[in-house]
């Protein structure tokens, strides 16, 4: 089955577009990242060549592997992601959303240092509370947040979550809500290190939602890519 990757992306730009304007901002306003998980990289370099120019990937062994065959690019690793796998992707990403423990902060700042380089980060927040989803309770968010301030090479650049899996988007608005709330009340607290500049939430199911709600950040896969095919890789 044939993916026609310039509609869809021409529909879900028109998408992001309204829902920014429906909230007071514009397209600017709002980075649209494009998931390509399990998705070839002939696919990614047609999406690139359309205009794409953030991708995100979940798996650190893949960013590794793609790398070298993908066009220039913004790469954003938004999966879950084990200490010992932070040296593949140090130097090839922009952002990591996903981070949720101190240890993972001190493992990237070690390897940002050998390197160099600084490095953004996301905390990623459980915001729901679903047992089966990664990331940090709202209240065991300020740990982190202080631990930054000893950090030189890690910058904090927002919070990311990932919502229930839903046929309904409007279900996930109490937790987009709940989301911005939070990022909000982080902002006025100042923080050292820590700088609220990305919301990172709403996916090919909700974004539009997401957005409406306080999203400057969506990571759309589906909707663009078409169906993932776990088993052909
Ligand atoms: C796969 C994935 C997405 C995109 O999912 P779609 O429903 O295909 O848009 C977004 N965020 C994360 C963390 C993902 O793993």
């Amino acid at each position: 089955m044939s993916v026609n990757i310039k509609e869809n992306l021409a529909r879900v730009e028109e998408k992001i577009t309204a829902a920014a304007e429906q909230s007071g901002r514009t397209r600017s306003d709002i980075t649209f990242v494009a998931v390509t998980k399990t998705h070839p990289c002939d696919m990614i370099n047609e999406a690139i060549a359309l205009g794409v120019t953030d991708i995100g990937e979940n798996k650190p062994q893949e960013v590794r592997d793609k790398f070298p065959y993908v066009s220039p690019v913004k790469w954003h690793l938004i999966g879950h992601l084990q200490t010992n796998k932070v040296k593949y992707i140090i130097d090839k990403v922009c952002l990591i959303h996903s981070v949720d423990s101190v240890k993972l902060m001190d493992e990237i700042e070690r390897q940002a240092c050998k390197h160099g380089i600084d490095m953004d980060i996301l905390i990623q927040v459980n915001i729901s509370g679903e047992e089966s989803k990664s990331g940090v309770a709202p209240d065991e968010l300020e740990p982190l947040l202080l631990h930054a301030a000893e950090l030189s090479r890690v910058k904090v650049k927002g919070l990311m979550t990932i919502a229930p899996k839903t046929d309904n988007p409007v279900t996930n608005s109490v937790h987009f809500d709940n989301m911005r709330r939070l990022f909000i009340d982080i902002s006025q607290k100042k923080y050292y290190n820590v700088n609220m500049s990305y919301l990172s939430m709403g996916m090919s199911g909700d974004y539009e939602t997401a957005i409406k709600h306080g999203a400057n950040m969506v990571r759309v896969g589906s909707a663009v890519f078409g169906e993932r095919n776990y088993s052909q890789k």
